[in-house]
Parts: C-alpha cells; sequence; structure tokens
C-alpha cells in the first residue's frame, strides 16, 4: 500500500482508532497508549498486541505521520528543536525547552503564518497550510521519545509556527488528545495557547469550558504602534481586544497574560511601559516579557539588559506582575520560523557552491520511524 493510502494513527482517540481498525476497545486503548504514553511508533515493540493484528496495522497503517529532519540540541541549556517533515513534503518546528527539572513543550499550529507580524521570521515565508491534530499532537510525541516523563508532566506552548486561532477546531482537538489519561496526560492549566489577538475566537474560546492558560501577543499598548507590529491590530484595535479579553475572564474566571517581545527604541521607552501598565491593568492581567530573539535581515534589535529590567520596573511600582524571561534557544534557532528559515537560507547557499554556515548546537539527522 502507498505511504499516502494509509491510516494516520497520531489524530485519533482510542476509541477512534478502535473504529477505524475494527479492533476491540481494549486494543484500542493499547494502541492509543503505545503512541502517546510510550511513544513507541515501532508496531514491533507493541508486544502487547497479537502478531497478526501488528503485521496487519503495518501494511495498512501510518504509526508516524512526522519525519524528524534535523535534531538540534543546544549544549548549554539543554533546549532542544526539531524540524519535522510533514506527509506532504511541507516542514514545521517544534521546541522542547528544559528549566531545570521543568520541560516546556513548544507546539505549531499552521504551516507559515498569515498574520505578518514585523518582526517574526515565521511570517516572512507566507502562510502554506492548517496543522491537521495528530500532525499538532506528534510533534510533541517526537520531542519528548526517551524523556522520562515519571512525576514531572510537561507543560505545552502553542508559541510556535502560526497563528492557533487561525486552526481553531484542529487545535481544540489537539488539546484534547493532549490531556487524555491514557497519553501523554497533561492537564488543561499547563497548557498554552497563544494568539496575536483574534478578538472573536478569544471570545468563542471562553465559552469551550477548557482550563487551558490564554496569553496575548500585544507588543504595543496603541494602535498606531501596534497595527505596525501587529497588522491584525488594524482588524481588532486595541478597544476590541480588550472586550474580548473582558469577555473571557468573566467567562472563564482565568486572568491571562501578555507577551510582549522588546525591541529597543520601538516598544521599551517608559512611555510604552506606562501605556502597557494602563491596558493590562484594568484587565487585572499579568506580563511576560521576552527578549527579541534576531532575525537577520530585520530592522530591529533586542532590548538590552538594562532597558528590560527598567521597563519591567515600571509595571512592578505600577502594581503590575511582570516577569523578564531568559533567552533560551538563541544559539539554535529557536525563535518562531527560524530553523526552517535557517535552513532554506543553507539550502540555497549549498547549491550555489558556498559552504553551509554553522549554527552552533549539536546536528542529528533521523528519518520517519
Ligand atoms: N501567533 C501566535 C503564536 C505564535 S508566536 C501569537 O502571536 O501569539 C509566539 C510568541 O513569540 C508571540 O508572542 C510572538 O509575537 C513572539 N515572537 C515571534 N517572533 C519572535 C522573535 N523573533 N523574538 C521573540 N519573540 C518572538
Amino acid at each position: 500500500m502507498a505511504n499516502d493510502d494509509k491510516i494516520a494513527l497520531t489524530g485519533k482517540t482510542a476509541r477512534e482508532l478502535a473504529e477505524a481498525l475494527e479492533l476491540k476497545a481494549y486494543q484500542g486503548r493499547q494502541l492509543f497508549q503505545w503512541l502517546h504514553k510510550r511513544r513507541v511508533f515501532d508496531f514491533e515493540r507493541m508486544t502487547d498486541l497479537p502478531k497478526s493484528l501488528r503485521e496487519r496495522l503495518r501494511a495498512e497503517c501510518m504509526p508516524a505521520q512526522l519525519a524528524v529532519i534535523e535534531m538540534r540540541e543546544s549544549p548549554r541549556t539543554g533546549t532542544r528543536k526539531a524540524l519535522l517533515q510533514l506527509p506532504d513534503g511541507e516542514a514545521v518546528e517544534a521546541v522542547l525547552i528544559r528549566d531545570g527539572e521543568r520541560l516546556t513543550v513548544c507546539l505549531s499550529s499552521q504551516v507559515g503564518c498569515p498574520l505578518q507580524c514585523a518582526f517574526c521570521a515565521t511570517g516572512l515565508a507566507g502562510f502554506t497550510r492548517n496543522l491537521s491534530p495528530g500532525e499538532i499532537v506528534e510533534q510533541a510525541l517526537h520531542l519528548l521519545v526517551g524523556e522520562d516523563l515519571e512525576g514531572r508532566t510537561p507543560n505545552i506552548v502553542f508559541m510556535g509556527m502560526g497563528e492557533p486561532f487561525r486552526n481553531y477546531d484542529a487545535v481544540m482537538s489537539a488539546i484534547r488528545l493532549l490531556m487524555e489519561a491514557d497519553g501523554l496526560g497533561i492537564g488543561a492549566r499547563k497548557i498554552t495557547l497563544s494568539t496575536a489577538g483574534e478578538a472573536k475566537a478569544i471570545e468563542r474560546f471562553a465559552w469551550e469550558g477548557l482550563q487551558v492558560r490564554l496569553s496575548v501577543s500585544l507588543h504595543a499598548a496603541n494602535d498606531a504602534l501596534r497595527d505596525r507590529l501587529v497588522p491584525l491590530n488594524r482588524r481588532y484595535p486595541l478597544d476590541r481586544l480588550r472586550e474580548a479579553i473582558e469577555t473571557y475572564t468573566h467567562e472563564s474566571g482565568r486572568q491571562i497574560t501578555f507577551e510582549w517581545t522588546l525591541l529597543e527604541g520601538v516598544n521599551d521607552e517608559p512611555h510604552h511601559a506606562r501605556e502597557l501598565l494602563e491596558y493590562a491593568g484594568g484587565l487585572k492581567a499579568f506580563v511576560n516579557l521576552i527578549p527579541w530573539n534576531p532575525v537577520p535581515g530585520m530592522p530591529f534589535q533586542p532590548s538590552t539588559k538594562q532597558r528590560a529590567q527598567a521597563f519591567r520596573d515600571v509595571l512592578v511600582e505600577g502594581g503590575v506582575k511582570a516577569t523578564l524571561r531568559a533567552e533560551k534557544g538563541q544559539d539554535i534557532d529557536a525563535a518562531c520560523g527560524q530553523l526552517r528559515r535557517t535552513r532554506a537560507m543553507e539550502a540555497r547557499a549549498a547549491s550555489a557552491g558556498t559552504p553551509e554556515t554553522g549554527q552552533g548546537g549539536s546536528v542529528a539527522r533521523a528519518s520517519r520511524p
């Protein structure tokens, strides 16, 4: 059977697996556990399934839809970044961040992104397509292969490539798969959705009844600047966005977090902090300050530590909780869309006969299991 005709398994619940493959309910669960809990994609190793069934699965099914094109690990921080190939040849990125014992997996929701934020590498290559639930969940499964998760459930953040609220249904299905007790069993509170400010989807999400956390990528708290940095602001300006967030906090009883990528001289002056203070204060939101991860060719600079701390001080003194996140992936291109972009540039350079530019980090190559 050609690979294209094979049944994809990772986007299905245990019950859906049993139905699609005409298995007994408990066998559907066993198969789901192998894929999601143990992250084993080799049918041969699924030893509690009868041999005849394993052979049928091998003939009819795709255990994994994604192939690992490249896995980079930062020797300094242990951050691991995967470039993963989709069945149609497209590629997405996913990152595993280590903070002591704490693991955080950063997932992509789309190939490329339609939003074109001024400082983000993903938007540069435009938008290609949405990911399916299986393609989203599998990113986490591949990054967590071989990790001992006993007593430490990883956190999940939708902060890779794409706008999760532009792929709403698939992202909700993926979240439910990540939460399955027979799989990774990740609690809703350990999952964070990040949006550039899709006001209508924020309101829809308020009614979803999930205790998933929500981050809004603000980056500017005046419309003129935000129109420039996050063009989605022209559709949903700050007042409209505030309305949606108020609905969300009211309906869900949850507070949100604002993400703010610090760009030197652009959005890191004290008056920008005061604008944010006013906007976030009214919404009782937390603020997460992120140093900009430089993207070659973009007209920005990351803020200095001093400016970042001064910015944070304005917020904290004004009564808004703010954290200054440490950068953890720069040496392996761990910001949105950067690895895919670097690879594309390397490929271009290689075909032009120039030697590859080293990007740091160790590189391991593997193929679809
Ligand atoms: N589209 C969603 C989720 C993906 S981006 C969103 O906008 O929230 C995740 C976060 O990384 C966003 O806050 C985004 O603005 C930020 N980001 C993008 N490129 C970055 C870069 N080069 N350096 C630092 N943060 C970046």
